[in-house]
């Protein structure tokens, strides 16, 4: 059956079907450390919207599964393909096709990195507001189908509050124009909202109608706050949250990510203990915005550093964007992304610390404190993680649920979660997400294992 299918691809598509031991190998896994158990069957380099079409109609028919892949730069380990799974890949198909600065929109092709988007974007005064930490490496596509979020999604939101339309390739070919160029539109079902996280088990994006905002006029302001503890900074940055200012970033380190950073940097090492809230806010009144939250965070106890100076800010910001690369040095990382009601961030990191102690781990955790979103990480040495480290895990999914949570902010399922997905529905609801997975793709070969647990 799979035979039939690579024969079928290459007579339809050529030399855009490739083979080689490298390309299959490499679909096989993500940057979430995981990877499926083989090679793929093939990788198919999309290069236009009928290719997707051509490659679905022949997995429909031979009922050949297909995995479709950004730059594979997932958490969840919802891109990896395995053996006689087609690889979708639409890297390739990377073109923006408009940009309309009077409707505030651009419509792009689905592989378009993050930060080449708005890099031609900030020519025009214009920025799609979707930050990842992975914005240079990333596809829009791939945010899309992940409903990515980023730093500074607070004020500015995440993917879901920044697409107003797409055309989806279906299972068996046919295409789709979903959501609208309009500032509003209620005509039927909200089906461009259900295609943002569904990680490609429903559809294909194949273009995307993208809302854009006008880039902040003004200055930035950026602070750091030290804490003599990670339970003060929760308590600190719930105060901010509270009091009603509203920072553009506003992320928090734990001791250990904090320590970790320094070192990989080789910046002095922090005091024992100390965690550190860095902060941002931008537009007109960044300023005295900053002075205030200032205040706030000095009379909890922090020790507080503020600067107007761009470059200044982009250094104190640099601490917080290597931690991914600091806890890549550690060890194999587990990468978790529970988010809590911002001010059940407090108990949450209260949460941790008891599952450190009452499991013998250390988890280095950061914050996207001004959403509520925790990436705490569990290190381990080799290549799967520990039935401790899955223990640990499971009691952090059910303590996040249990302060009104959510198992995932950012990243997704994929297959890291989806043991817990029905935990987090309940039985009715995990059996109409089930329906609708079907109706949408009713041989089942989009993306299948990915989400839902077989
Ligand atoms: C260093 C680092 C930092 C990161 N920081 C963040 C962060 O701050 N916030 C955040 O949210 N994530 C972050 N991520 C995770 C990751 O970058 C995001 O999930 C990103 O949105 C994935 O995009 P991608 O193009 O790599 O997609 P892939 O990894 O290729 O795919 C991810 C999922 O999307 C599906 N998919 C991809 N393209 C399409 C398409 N066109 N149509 C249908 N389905 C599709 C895939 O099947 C898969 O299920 C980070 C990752 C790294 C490595």
């Amino acid at each position: 059956m799979t035979a039939d299918a690579l024969t079928l691809l290459t007579d339809a598509l050529g030399d855009r079907v490739d083979t080689s031991p490298a390309a299959r190998h490499d679909a096989r896994a993500d940057k979430s450390g995981h990877s499926s158990d083989g090679p793929a069957l093939a990788v198919v380099h999309a290069a236009s919207v009928a290719d997707v079409q051509a490659t679905l109609r022949i997995a429909t028919a031979t009922r050949t599964p297909v995995v479709t892949r950004g730059a594979g730069t997932g958490l969840a380990g919802a891109a990896n393909t395995g053996p006689g799974e087609i690889a979708l890949s639409v890297r390739r198909m990377d073109r923006i096709l408009e940009v309309r600065p009077d409707d505030l929109l651009a419509v792009v092709e689905p592989g378009i990195i993050n930060a080449e988007l708005n890099d031609a974007l900030a020519a025009e005064g214009l920025w799609w507001a979707p930050d990842p930490a992975s914005r240079a490496i990333s596809t829009v596509g791939g945010n899309i189908a992940t409903g990515a979020g980023g730093l500074l999604c607070a004020k500015y939101g995440v993917v879901r509050d920044a697409v107003l339309g797409m055309d989806v390739v279906l299972a068996d070919g046919r295409l789709l124009r979903l959501g609208h160029r309009t500032v509003k539109g209620v005509t039927g079902y909200d089906l461009t909202s259900l295609m943002v996280g569904s990680e490609g088990t429903l559809a294909v994006v194949v273009q995307a109608t993208l809302r854009l905002r006008r880039l902040v006029a003004g200055e930035v302001c950026t602070m750091t706050a030290l804490f003599d503890d990670v339970a003060s900074a929760a308590v600190a940055s719930a105060a901010v949250t509270a009091s009603g200012i509203q920072p553009s970033i506003m992320e928090l380190m734990d001791a250990a990510s904090l320590t970790a950073v320094h070192r990989l940097l080789a910046l002095p090492e922090p005091p024992a203990g100390v965690a550190q809230l860095t902060i941002q806010t931008d537009g007109p009144v960044a300023a005295a915005d900053a002075a205030r939250i200032g205040t706030i965070l000095r009379d909890l106890g922090g020790t507080v550093t503020i600067t107007d100076d761009r470059v200044e800010g982009e250094r104190l910001l640099e601490v917080r964007r290597s931690f991914h690369a600091a806890m890549d040095h550690l060890g194999t990382t587990l990468i978790e992304d529970v988010s809590v009601p911002r001010s059940a961030l407090p108990a949450m990191f209260a949460e941790i610390e008891r599952i450190e102690h009452a499991y013998g781990v250390v988890i280095p955790t950061v914050a996207h404190a001004g959403d509520g979103n925790l990436h705490p990480n569990f290190v381990f040495e080799g290549a799967e993680a520990p039935p401790a480290v899955w223990d640990a895990a499971d009691d952090l999914f059910r303590s996040a649920l249990r302060l009104g949570g959510t198992l995932t902010g950012e990243h997704g399922v994929g297959v890291l979660k989806r043991r817990w997905l029905g935990d987090e529905l309940g039985p009715d609801q995990w059996a109409l997400q089930r329906e609708i997975k079907r109706l949408f793709d009713p041989a089942g070969i989009l993306n299948p294992g990915k989400v839902f647990a077989d």
